[in-house]
Protein backbone atom coordinates (compact mmCIF):
# COMPACT_ATOMS: atom_id res chain seq x y z
CA UNK A 1 0.00 0.00 0.00
CA UNK A 2 1.35 3.03 -0.88
CA UNK A 3 1.82 5.82 1.79
CA UNK A 4 -0.24 8.57 1.45
CA UNK A 5 1.02 12.08 1.83
CA UNK A 6 0.21 14.53 4.51
CA UNK A 7 -0.73 17.60 4.18
CA UNK A 8 -1.50 18.86 7.42
CA UNK A 9 -1.21 18.11 11.06
CA UNK A 10 -3.80 19.98 13.42
CA UNK A 11 -4.25 19.43 17.20
CA UNK A 12 -7.03 17.10 16.93
CA UNK A 13 -6.94 16.06 12.84
CA UNK A 14 -4.53 15.36 10.37
CA UNK A 15 -5.41 16.12 6.54
CA UNK A 16 -3.96 13.40 3.87
CA UNK A 17 -4.23 13.63 -0.20
CA UNK A 18 -7.46 12.81 -1.36
CA UNK A 19 -8.10 10.22 -3.92
CA UNK A 20 -8.93 13.04 -6.67
CA UNK A 21 -7.91 16.19 -7.19
CA UNK A 22 -9.54 18.83 -4.91
CA UNK A 23 -9.78 16.60 -2.07
CA UNK A 24 -8.94 15.25 0.87
CA UNK A 25 -8.68 12.85 3.76
CA UNK A 26 -9.36 14.43 7.11
CA UNK A 27 -8.57 12.20 9.68
CA UNK A 28 -10.13 12.74 13.47
CA UNK A 29 -7.87 12.00 17.05
CA UNK A 30 -8.48 11.64 19.82
CA UNK A 31 -5.84 14.09 20.77
CA UNK A 32 -6.99 16.78 23.06
CA UNK A 33 -5.67 20.22 23.57
CA UNK A 34 -6.98 23.32 25.52
CA UNK A 35 -5.24 26.79 26.85
CA UNK A 36 -3.26 26.68 23.49
CA UNK A 37 -2.04 23.52 23.53
CA UNK A 38 -0.55 24.29 26.64
CA UNK A 39 -2.72 21.38 28.10
CA UNK A 40 -2.55 17.97 26.60
CA UNK A 41 -4.09 14.33 26.53
CA UNK A 42 -6.05 12.24 24.80
CA UNK A 43 -10.05 11.37 24.63
CA UNK A 44 -10.01 7.63 23.74
CA UNK A 45 -12.57 7.52 21.33
CA UNK A 46 -13.42 10.87 20.50
CA UNK A 47 -12.41 10.89 17.21
CA UNK A 48 -14.34 7.71 15.97
CA UNK A 49 -17.18 10.30 18.01
CA UNK A 50 -16.45 13.60 16.27
CA UNK A 51 -15.99 12.00 13.07
CA UNK A 52 -19.57 10.83 13.37
CA UNK A 53 -21.23 14.16 15.05
CA UNK A 54 -19.64 16.05 12.35
CA UNK A 55 -20.64 13.67 9.32
CA UNK A 56 -24.29 14.20 10.45
CA UNK A 57 -24.92 17.86 10.94
CA UNK A 58 -22.61 18.71 7.99
CA UNK A 59 -25.23 16.28 6.26
CA UNK A 60 -28.06 18.26 7.86
CA UNK A 61 -27.04 21.23 7.09
CA UNK A 62 -26.15 20.87 3.49
CA UNK A 63 -30.08 19.86 3.48
CA UNK A 64 -30.86 23.26 4.59
CA UNK A 65 -28.40 24.91 1.30
CA UNK A 66 -25.41 25.71 3.81
CA UNK A 67 -22.76 24.84 1.47
CA UNK A 68 -19.41 22.75 2.80
CA UNK A 69 -16.48 21.14 2.27
CA UNK A 70 -18.06 17.28 3.55
CA UNK A 71 -18.14 14.86 0.94
CA UNK A 72 -18.54 11.23 2.84
CA UNK A 73 -17.05 8.97 5.51
CA UNK A 74 -14.82 6.87 4.67
CA UNK A 75 -14.42 4.53 7.59
CA UNK A 76 -14.45 5.31 11.93
CA UNK A 77 -11.92 8.02 11.95
CA UNK A 78 -11.65 9.32 8.34
CA UNK A 79 -13.97 11.61 5.52
CA UNK A 80 -13.22 12.68 2.39
CA UNK A 81 -13.84 16.26 2.08
CA UNK A 82 -13.22 19.06 -0.48
CA UNK A 83 -9.90 20.52 -0.53
CA UNK A 84 -10.20 24.19 0.46
CA UNK A 85 -7.94 27.57 0.90
CA UNK A 86 -8.70 27.81 4.81
CA UNK A 87 -10.01 31.32 5.48
CA UNK A 88 -7.46 32.23 8.63
CA UNK A 89 -10.24 32.98 10.87
CA UNK A 90 -12.26 31.49 13.84
CA UNK A 91 -15.80 32.65 13.81
CA UNK A 92 -17.40 31.69 17.24
CA UNK A 93 -21.22 32.28 17.19
CA UNK A 94 -22.54 33.11 21.25
CA UNK A 95 -25.60 32.72 22.59
CA UNK A 96 -25.26 32.26 26.43
CA UNK A 97 -22.40 33.81 28.26
CA UNK A 98 -19.85 31.17 28.69
CA UNK A 99 -15.61 30.78 28.23
CA UNK A 100 -13.49 34.27 27.40
CA UNK A 101 -16.69 35.90 26.93
CA UNK A 102 -17.94 35.43 30.72
CA UNK A 103 -14.36 35.75 31.41
CA UNK A 104 -13.44 38.65 29.66
CA UNK A 105 -16.46 41.04 30.46
CA UNK A 106 -16.98 39.25 34.07
CA UNK A 107 -20.29 38.07 33.15
CA UNK A 108 -21.78 35.07 35.38
CA UNK A 109 -21.79 31.59 32.87
CA UNK A 110 -25.36 30.78 32.19
CA UNK A 111 -26.15 34.20 31.22
CA UNK A 112 -28.15 34.47 28.08
CA UNK A 113 -27.42 36.60 26.09
CA UNK A 114 -29.61 39.65 24.38
CA UNK A 115 -28.90 38.73 20.97
CA UNK A 116 -26.28 36.38 19.16
CA UNK A 117 -22.73 37.23 19.19
CA UNK A 118 -20.12 36.57 16.24
CA UNK A 119 -16.67 37.15 17.34
CA UNK A 120 -13.74 36.65 15.02
CA UNK A 121 -10.07 35.01 15.90
CA UNK A 122 -6.89 34.88 13.77
CA UNK A 123 -6.06 31.27 13.44
CA UNK A 124 -2.66 32.00 14.85
CA UNK A 125 -1.43 29.46 17.48
CA UNK A 126 1.82 31.64 17.90
CA UNK A 127 -0.23 34.42 18.88
CA UNK A 128 -2.53 32.21 20.90
CA UNK A 129 -5.58 33.06 18.49
CA UNK A 130 -6.30 36.77 19.07
CA UNK A 131 -9.64 38.02 19.10
CA UNK A 132 -9.72 40.82 15.81
CA UNK A 133 -12.55 43.36 14.40
CA UNK A 134 -13.86 43.70 11.23
CA UNK A 135 -11.64 46.48 10.77
CA UNK A 136 -8.80 44.17 11.05
CA UNK A 137 -9.83 41.71 8.99
CA UNK A 138 -10.42 44.28 6.25
CA UNK A 139 -7.23 46.13 6.86
CA UNK A 140 -4.96 42.94 6.41
CA UNK A 141 -7.03 41.35 3.66
CA UNK A 142 -7.86 37.89 5.70
CA UNK A 143 -11.11 37.92 3.79
CA UNK A 144 -13.31 40.35 1.47
CA UNK A 145 -16.24 42.32 2.12
CA UNK A 146 -18.43 39.84 0.56
CA UNK A 147 -16.64 36.88 2.05
CA UNK A 148 -17.08 38.46 5.74
CA UNK A 149 -20.82 38.95 4.84
CA UNK A 150 -20.97 35.32 3.35
CA UNK A 151 -19.41 33.87 6.86
CA UNK A 152 -21.58 35.48 8.74
CA UNK A 153 -25.09 34.89 7.09
CA UNK A 154 -23.70 31.45 7.43
CA UNK A 155 -23.03 31.20 11.09
CA UNK A 156 -26.42 33.23 11.89
CA UNK A 157 -28.40 30.39 9.45
CA UNK A 158 -25.65 27.37 11.07
CA UNK A 159 -26.20 28.79 14.63
CA UNK A 160 -30.47 29.20 14.10
CA UNK A 161 -30.66 25.42 12.75
CA UNK A 162 -28.42 23.90 15.36
CA UNK A 163 -29.92 25.93 18.33
CA UNK A 164 -33.04 24.23 17.33
CA UNK A 165 -31.55 20.95 16.50
CA UNK A 166 -29.72 20.77 20.21
CA UNK A 167 -33.24 21.75 21.90
CA UNK A 168 -35.06 18.79 20.39
CA UNK A 169 -32.78 16.66 22.29
CA UNK A 170 -32.49 18.57 25.91
CA UNK A 171 -28.78 20.65 25.19
CA UNK A 172 -28.35 24.25 25.02
CA UNK A 173 -25.94 24.87 22.36
CA UNK A 174 -24.26 28.02 24.21
CA UNK A 175 -21.62 28.77 21.97
CA UNK A 176 -19.62 27.38 19.25
CA UNK A 177 -16.55 27.91 16.57
CA UNK A 178 -16.65 27.55 13.03
CA UNK A 179 -14.15 27.67 9.98
CA UNK A 180 -14.66 28.30 6.70
CA UNK A 181 -12.37 27.75 3.39
CA UNK A 182 -12.65 29.22 -0.24
CA UNK A 183 -13.55 26.76 -3.07
CA UNK A 184 -12.04 27.78 -6.26
CA UNK A 185 -13.27 27.19 -9.76
CA UNK A 186 -11.05 28.49 -12.21
CA UNK A 187 -10.77 32.18 -11.25
CA UNK A 188 -13.75 32.41 -9.07
CA UNK A 189 -13.81 31.47 -5.10
CA UNK A 190 -16.69 30.59 -2.74
CA UNK A 191 -17.05 30.21 1.04
CA UNK A 192 -17.91 27.17 2.18
CA UNK A 193 -18.00 25.62 5.22
CA UNK A 194 -14.95 23.46 6.71
CA UNK A 195 -13.61 21.80 9.32
CA UNK A 196 -16.10 20.19 11.72
CA UNK A 197 -18.62 20.74 13.97
CA UNK A 198 -18.26 18.44 17.20
CA UNK A 199 -18.50 18.47 21.36
CA UNK A 200 -14.88 19.72 20.51
CA UNK A 201 -15.54 23.15 19.38
CA UNK A 202 -18.86 23.53 20.93
CA UNK A 203 -20.27 24.07 24.49
CA UNK A 204 -22.75 21.92 24.88
CA UNK A 205 -25.32 21.81 28.01
CA UNK A 206 -27.83 19.74 28.80
CA UNK A 207 -31.10 21.39 29.14
CA UNK A 208 -32.12 20.15 32.61
CA UNK A 209 -29.09 19.19 34.71
CA UNK A 210 -27.01 22.77 32.68
CA UNK A 211 -24.23 19.11 32.90
CA UNK A 212 -21.77 19.90 30.42
CA UNK A 213 -21.35 17.72 27.59
CA UNK A 214 -18.51 19.36 25.21
CA UNK A 215 -14.71 19.89 25.39
CA UNK A 216 -14.85 22.08 28.77
CA UNK A 217 -14.93 18.46 30.85
CA UNK A 218 -11.34 18.42 29.18
CA UNK A 219 -10.14 22.24 29.46
CA UNK A 220 -11.73 22.07 33.63
CA UNK A 221 -10.91 18.34 34.54
CA UNK A 222 -14.15 17.32 34.90
CA UNK A 223 -13.98 14.22 34.14
CA UNK A 224 -15.85 11.61 32.25
CA UNK A 225 -15.32 13.37 28.05
CA UNK A 226 -16.30 10.09 26.55
CA UNK A 227 -19.45 9.83 28.05
CA UNK A 228 -20.35 13.43 27.43
CA UNK A 229 -19.39 12.99 23.71
CA UNK A 230 -20.74 9.92 23.38
CA UNK A 231 -24.08 11.45 24.90
CA UNK A 232 -24.71 13.75 22.30
CA UNK A 233 -24.24 11.05 19.56
CA UNK A 234 -26.63 8.95 21.27
CA UNK A 235 -29.09 11.79 21.42
CA UNK A 236 -28.51 12.56 17.91
CA UNK A 237 -29.60 9.04 16.95
CA UNK A 238 -26.08 7.62 16.05
CA UNK A 239 -25.34 5.74 18.78
CA UNK A 240 -27.49 2.73 20.18
CA UNK A 241 -30.20 3.66 22.85
CA UNK A 242 -29.64 2.52 25.82
CA UNK A 243 -32.68 3.57 28.10
CA UNK A 244 -34.24 6.64 26.48
CA UNK A 245 -33.62 9.45 29.29
CA UNK A 246 -33.62 12.86 27.76
CA UNK A 247 -31.13 14.06 31.16
CA UNK A 248 -27.37 13.64 31.18
CA UNK A 249 -26.84 12.24 34.72
CA UNK A 250 -22.38 11.61 34.07
CA UNK A 251 -22.78 9.20 37.40
CA UNK A 252 -25.37 6.87 35.85
CA UNK A 253 -23.48 7.13 32.30
CA UNK A 254 -20.77 6.17 34.25
CA UNK A 255 -21.87 3.39 35.90
CA UNK A 256 -23.37 1.70 32.54
CA UNK A 257 -19.80 1.72 31.20
CA UNK A 258 -18.21 0.41 33.96
CA UNK A 259 -20.59 -2.75 33.99
CA UNK A 260 -20.45 -3.20 29.95
P1 LIG B 1 -14.06 30.63 24.12
O1 LIG B 1 -13.67 31.86 23.35
O2 LIG B 1 -15.14 30.93 25.11
O3 LIG B 1 -12.90 29.91 24.70
O4 LIG B 1 -14.69 29.61 23.05
C1 LIG B 1 -15.91 29.87 22.41
C2 LIG B 1 -16.37 28.64 21.66
O5 LIG B 1 -15.54 28.41 20.54
C3 LIG B 1 -16.33 27.36 22.48
O6 LIG B 1 -17.43 26.55 22.10
C4 LIG B 1 -15.03 26.68 22.08
O7 LIG B 1 -15.16 25.28 22.12
C5 LIG B 1 -14.86 27.18 20.64
N1 LIG B 1 -13.46 27.44 20.33
C6 LIG B 1 -12.79 28.62 20.38
N2 LIG B 1 -11.51 28.47 19.98
C7 LIG B 1 -11.36 27.17 19.68
C8 LIG B 1 -10.24 26.39 19.18
O8 LIG B 1 -9.14 26.88 18.94
N3 LIG B 1 -10.47 25.06 19.03
C9 LIG B 1 -11.69 24.49 19.28
N4 LIG B 1 -11.84 23.16 19.12
N5 LIG B 1 -12.75 25.19 19.70
C10 LIG B 1 -12.59 26.52 19.90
Amino acid sequence: MSRRRQIYEGKAKILYEGPEPGTLIQYFKDDATAFNAQKKGTISGKGVLNNRISEHLFTLLGGIGVPHHFLRRLNMREQLVRQVEIIPLEVVVRNVAAGSLAKRLGIEEGTPLPRTILEYYLKDDGLGDPMVTEEHIACFGWAGQDELADMQDMAIRINDFLTGLFAGIGIRLIDFKLEFGRLWEDDYSRVILADEISPDGCRLWDMKTNEKMDKDRFRRDLGGEVEAYQEVARRLGLLPDGQDNAVFDLDEARKARETR
